[in-house]
């Protein structure tokens, strides 16, 4: 018997991981996420005891941030591709660094995790134990990110990981297509009940509303994640060919760096190029001045306000009735960025930890404030879509729906049912044989 075992990422974004165990015994696990809430924010554990290797779909910290976990006293091959690597690290440094939750891992894990990091390209089949393979391919969700075929015991298991089938300017979307025929299919949720705007449209949006404050005296702050939204925004502006200053800060500004190194990741490195060279990179002594003001664009992390270079400028912009603040990521409840879009008010509590500031904030907006859906995870469309494209091997055809909320994930299965799939939303902890 084959065995599926959900360790996280269960009617939840956060802690993403699964484990596969071959009739021998042998295992796989599929990321390995951390959640942000919580008392327990590491995946269940799933007796890990003949672990062979460790893939990861992407460096997202839902997906990554538990691995070094894993290479607390053991040496297991992880696989990888530079880019996700890199940037993987970058982000569990920081998360090591700043975060107040006691991870029970630290710098010495994630050294070992980087040393045991092998590269594999896409669509390159890799044995991993007896009758056990895997295989990446595209996912077109952020540079770098892969969904991972999984063939064991002669089963052919897709995990998508974190999957966009819509055109971005970043790089190109994620082809079903492409796939072999598969026997179980395992597929994130996260926007499953929902619909996102039409890319163009919502690039026209974006570009005509921000045209018209700068040409009426305004400055516009985007807030922005700084993995993969900062640069998808800097490349939209490229193409639209706005002239004023653009103005990249933070982790954002890092990342557009790092992507640098990996001209085969985007879409059309030329482009790219053409992107940063409009940008200005920020320094700390530009981020004093642009605090005081500035005429142009500034983009700069947190994507939801929580923290980052984004909260030094957000309250000359505040107190701007010309200028405006432009959101372009989903705004999780409960963060600064969510009270803003829905109460117009900017709250923000001291924290020491934080880098950037050390006051306290409660800010009525004078200023515009706008939301703009720049997704990059397939939605109610693009995931049925996806699945229409995808052909099982057998009547059986097993769907597993995972990464969403409650709701999400249970509707999606739902849904699927009554199309004649054998689909459920695992809870975490739950075993599946196959
Ligand atoms: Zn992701
Ligand atoms: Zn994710």
């Amino acid at each position: 018997m084959t065995l599926i075992k959900f360790l996280g990422g269960c009617r939840e974004v956060g802690r993403s991981a699964v484990l596969i165990e071959s009739k021998n015994g042998a295992q796989c696990i599929l990321d390995y996420g951390v959640r942000f809430k919580g008392e327990e924010r590491l995946p269940s554990n799933g007796e890990i005891n003949n672990l062979k290797a460790i893939a990861l779909s992407h460096c997202h910290i839902d997906h990554s941030g538990g691995i070094p976990l894993l290479y607390k006293n053991k040496d297991i091959p992880l696989f990888t591709n530079p880019l996700t690597l890199r940037i993987s690290e970058i982000l569990l440094e920081d998360m090591i660094k700043i975060s107040k939750y006691p991870y029970p891992f630290g710098y010495r894990e994630l050294q070992k995790t980087r040393k045991n990091a092998l590269f594999l390209k896409n669509n390159v089949r890799q044995k991993i134990a007896e009758n056990f393979f895997i295989t990446f391919f595209d996912a077109g969700h952020i540079p770098g990110s892969v969904s991972i075929l999984v063939e064991v015991d002669n089963r052919r298991i897709l995990y998508t990981g974190d999957i966009n089938t819509q055109e971005t300017n970043l790089i190109p979307p994620a082809n079903p297509l492409e796939l072999p025929e598969i026997d179980v299919l395992i597929i994130e949720s996260t926007y499953a009940p929902r619909e996102h705007p039409l890319r163009i449209d919502l690039e026209k949006k974006f570009i005509t509303d921000t045209l018209n404050i700068i040409e009426n005296g305004g400055n516009v702050l985007v807030p922005a994640f700084g993995v993969a939204r900062s640069q998808e925004i800097l490349m939209t502006l490229e193409k639209y060919n706005f002239k004023s200053d653009i103005f990249i800060d933070g982790l954002a500004r890092k990342i557009l760096t790092e992507y640098s190194q990996f001209p085969d990741s985007m879409k059309d490195f030329a482009k790219y190029r053409a992107a940063m060279r409009q940008a200005k990179l920020v320094s700390k002594e530009w981020r004093r001045k642009l605090k005081k003001g500035t005429k142009g664009l500034i983009i700069s992390p947190s994507g939801m306000l929580k923290g980052g270079a984004a909260l030094e400028y957000i309250p000359t912009f505040l107190n701007d009735p010309n200028s405006a603040v432009f959101l372009v990521g989903y705004q999780v409840e409960g963060t600064p960025g969510r009270k803003l879009i829905d109460d117009r008010i900017f709250e923000f509590k001291e924290d020491k930890k934080q880098k950037y500031v050390s006051y306290d904030l409660s800010i009525k907006a004078k200023c515009k404030i706008d939301y703009y859906d720049f997704s990059s995870h397939a939605d109610k469309i693009h995931l049925n879509n996806y699945i229409n494209d995808i052909t099982f091997r057998n009547e059986d055809k097993f769907i597993f729906c995972v990464h969403g909320d409650e709701k999400s994930t249970t509707s999606f299965a739902h849904d699927l049912t009554k199309r004649n799939f054998n689909s459920v939303a695992p809870e975490t902890g739950e075993i599946y044989k196959i």
